[in-house]
């Protein structure tokens, strides 16, 4: 086999894949992740594998394979990333977002940022070991998602309902969000590592009153009542809840920074980290936010009914105590129900994997600090974790310090530098020989 270089191929396979669109615009319709799949299968066959295509629905595509480790006696880890990315307006871009162009020294496009360029750290690094002749330590399953950006119904959740047995040994995980760096001086770089995610409740409220004409007296009205539980929800002050990781965070980075960290007064902390702010501090608390409103059809006519959407996340630990709180909030008048319901999870930055990815860090970036951090919303970690798997976000950039890394996903003209997906490549070479 000729060997390959995981380095010198990783921003093309980037490229390749921002090239096959693979948008998910959460209703099951468009192009699904079929062609991204079969490019992926296409690669890992390439160096000997055997990857299965599993459609959960037409088009709906994920791709699983085992890749044999050296010591069958260990439990197998399991490096996943997702296919789909989320849609755009072209209109809004510096360049086409499915052109996968290289520009600046940056590969640019949808998905360059979440997460085709980890898919394509991942198929170079696999790629190089195995044309070297060079197995990992320990079996590593690869999984490549369907449908992460709408939750996962045709992906990760549908893999771990209906294929378990492709994860059989499995003990833990590496996938999104983290491992990028932050700059704090020219010597030094924080890298953020998710150990612990929010859990996600959206819900439909419901109230429901007596109907009637618009002219009459009426005190059950459906509509005053869900206007005033709405009210209530969306002006709430949740309380502070400093969770273990978050607490670690501000302490390391306070460390690092010359801050005093007062655990009395977290938000005090959070305000001094700059752009970090926004992401770092929605995981103080709980948070509910309603974000949809409907009720009615004529101006004279009272409605029976009267409805509302929240999108509410809670922190791990306190998915009991935010119920609780909305339910008072709500009073006895309004209902709600799950649309979209996933766990929180959390698990220290300790043990075995955590020391190894440390290590592969510090010996590519010997100014790394890798803190453990909260993420707000949610990733594909959150399936594989009901099959008992803990993991780390962990896709390893080191990043220019004038880069908004974080404020790109989801954003316009994404885009990830060659350098940084280099740089990815050798970590993730040397983690997989450390885990
Ligand atoms: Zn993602």
């Amino acid at each position: 086999m000729t060997r390959l270089n995981g380095e010198d191929e990783v921003a093309e396979l980037c490229r390749d894949l921002i090239r096959i669109d693979s948008t998910n615009a959460g209703d099951n319709t468009g192009p699904g992740e079929r062609a991204a799949a079969e490019y992926v299968a296409g690669r890992l066959a390439e160096v000997g594998l055997e990857p299965l295509i599993l459609e959960s629905d037409s088009r709906r595509a994920n791709v699983v394979v085992r890749v044999e480790g050296t010591d069958p006696s260990r439990e197998a880890l399991l490096l996943h990333g997702h296919l789909d990315v989320v849609p755009f307006d072209a209109a809004d871009w510096t360049v086409h977002p499915l052109s996968g162009e290289v520009a600046d020294g940056c590969v640019w496009g949808r998905g360059a940022v979440d997460m085709k360029n980890m898919d394509a750290m991942i198929l170079a690094v696999v790629r190089q070991r195995l044309s070297e002749g060079r197995r990992p330590p320990r079996d590593v399953v690869l999984a490549f998602t369907a449908d992460e950006e709408a939750g996962g119904r045709y992906g990760a959740h549908w893999l771990a309902a209906e294929h378990k047995d492709l994860f059989d040994g499995c003990t833990e995980a590496i996938g999104e969000v983290g491992g990028f760096s932050v700059t704090l001086d020219g010597a030094r770089r924080l890298y953020l590592i998710e150990a612990a995610e929010k859990g996600i409740a959206w819900m439909r409220l419901t109230a429901t009153g007596r109907a009637g004409h618009g002219s009459m007296l009426n005190a059950e009205n459906a509509v005053t009542e869900l206007a005033e539980a709405v009210g209530r929800v969306g002006r709430h002050e949740w309380p502070v809840r400093l969770t273990r990781t978050v607490e670690t965070f501000l302490t390391e980075t306070s460390r690092a920074l010359g801050l005093e960290f007062d655990p009395d007064d977290p938000e005090a902390t959070v305000a001094k980290l700059g752009p970090l702010a926004r992401m770092i501090g929605a995981t103080l608390r709980n948070t509910a936010n309603p974000t949809m409103l409907e009720a009615g059809y004529k101006a004279n006519v009272i409605p029976q009914t009267a409805t509302a959407y929240v999108d509410g996340r809670f922190l791990p630990g306190y998915e009991e105590e935010f119920l609780q709180t909305l339910d008072e909030l709500l009073g006895p008048n309004v209902t709600r129900e799950f649309i979209y319901h996933d766990v929180a999870m959390e698990t220290g930055f300790d043990g075995s994997l955590a020391r190894a990815v440390t290590e592969a860090l510090l010996a590519e970036d010997p100014g790394a600090l890798a803190v453990p951090y909260t993420l707000s919303g949610g990733t594909d970690l959150k399936a594989f974790s009901v099959l008992g798997l803990r993991g780390f976000g962990f896709a390893p950039l080191r990043l220019p310090a004038d880069l908004d890394f974080s404020g790109m996903f989801h954003g316009v003209d994404e885009r990830v530098p060659v350098d940084s997906l280099r740089f990815g490549v050798r970590v993730l070479d040397r983690f997989l020989d450390g885990c």
